[in-house]
């Protein structure tokens, strides 16, 4: 395995296959709203389901999600646990600098 998903605070265990149009999970977890509400683009929502496919993590995240969701009947910053955001925050920061 030459490429592994940055998203360890998920802790994945399947292995990753990356591609030069890799979304990163910091990405596809600030994405994970828009998807849902069906506000991507298509070119964001193909390589939001392409991370999807190969990552269980961020399956598990967006199961998550959707379930928060299902339960609020919307989505707000404070309904994802602070902790797992802070988290992937802390482990995709060099991430975010990068992609400005
Ligand atoms: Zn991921």
């Amino acid at each position: 395995m030459n490429a592994r998903c940055r998203c360890q605070a998920l802790r994945h265990t399947e292995g990753m296959v990356a591609s030069n149009d890799e979304l990163a999970c910091q990405e596809l977890v600030e994405l994970v709203t828009d998807y849902l509400e069906g506000r991507l683009t298509p070119r964001e929502r193909r390589r939001f389901e392409a991370h999807l496919a190969q990552c269980r993590g961020c399956r598990a995240y967006l199961e998550q999600m959707r379930r928060t969701i299902g339960a609020l009947g919307t989505l707000t910053e404070e309904s994802i646990e602070p902790a797992a955001k802070e988290r992937l925050l802390g482990v995709f920061r060099d991430w975010k600098r990068h992609s400005v």
